[in-house]
């Protein structure tokens, strides 16, 4: 049985991986700041017993070594850093930023991924998949910024992109592959309802890529349909 670690489980596209993960007969560790308001993750632990629910607010990294130390005896095939945070609010663009609400973002949008993977090192190099993967966002992507805004999210995403790419050369040598996945303009609270896509069509599409990704792909960019997006 392969085992999926996914952060931010409770709602929107963490919790479609965790549906179909499921489904699919995966062993699946579902992370979420708040379990005991996560009613979808305990429906689903209900059906499916390979599916285990833990807490994990991941800005907080004692508590991602915590449970690193806590699944010790695990092998993780794929760690998937969904979890994410868009805080530009309309009115406090450039001249009113608000900087604290900045720092955020990169701290759970690009450096806790980041904190995560070196937790779990040594569960994901148990396993045979050895693959971590970042939502990301083509709002992270240089080429594809013809809008501007958004600068606190689109730097954060950004400098994720950066930090996994620079992962998958460093870790190639280990045999662990990284992918950078951007699910599309998807119907959940951060994306809204006026998105393209929905959850699911989303999430088929990047387990999709998951399924098929070899040694050669590390360090690319995706989106879900498996096209290649530009940095
Ligand atoms: P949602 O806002 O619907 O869900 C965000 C999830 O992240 C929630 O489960 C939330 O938990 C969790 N989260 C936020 N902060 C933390 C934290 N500190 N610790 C643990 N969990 C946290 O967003 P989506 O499902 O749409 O987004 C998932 C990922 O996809 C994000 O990384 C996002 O940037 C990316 N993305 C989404 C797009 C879209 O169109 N929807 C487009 C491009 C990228 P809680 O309920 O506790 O707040």
């Amino acid at each position: 049985m392969q085992t999926v670690l996914i952060t931010g489980a409770n709602r929107g596209l963490g919790l479609g991986f965790c549906k179909q993960y499921a489904e699919a007969g995966w062993r699946v560790i579902a992370t979420c700041r708040c379990p005991d308001e996560a009613n979808g993750l305990h429906e689903l632990a209900l059906r499916y017993a390979h599916l285990q629910v833990y807490g994990l607010d991941v800005s907080d990294f004692s508590q991602i070594d915590a449970l690193s130390r806590a699944l010790s005896d695990s092998s993780i095939d794929v760690l998937i850093n969904n979890a994410g945070i868009y805080t530009d609010i309309s009115g406090k663009g450039f001249g009113q930023l608000d900087y604290q609400a900045w720092s955020s973002a990169f701290w759970v949008n690009s450096i806790a991924p980041v904190k995560l993977a070196e937790a779990f090192l040594p569960q994901i190099k148990r396993s045979s998949k050895k693959l971590i993967v970042a939502i990301s966002s083509l709002m992270g992507s240089m080429t594809d910024n013809t809008s501007g805004g958004s600068l606190q999210y689109r730097s954060s995403k950004a400098g994720l992109n950066a930090a996994m790419k620079s992962l998958a050369i460093d870790l190639g040598s280990e045999n662990i592959g990284v992918l950078v996945l951007h699910p599309g303009w998807v119907r959940t609270d951060m994306g809204g309802q006026n998105a393209l896509i929905d959850v699911e069509e989303s999430v088929t599409g990047m387990r999709r890529c998951i399924d098929a990704f070899s040694s050669a792909q590390s360090g690319s960019f995706l989106k879900f349909d498996a096209s290649e997006l530009p940095w």
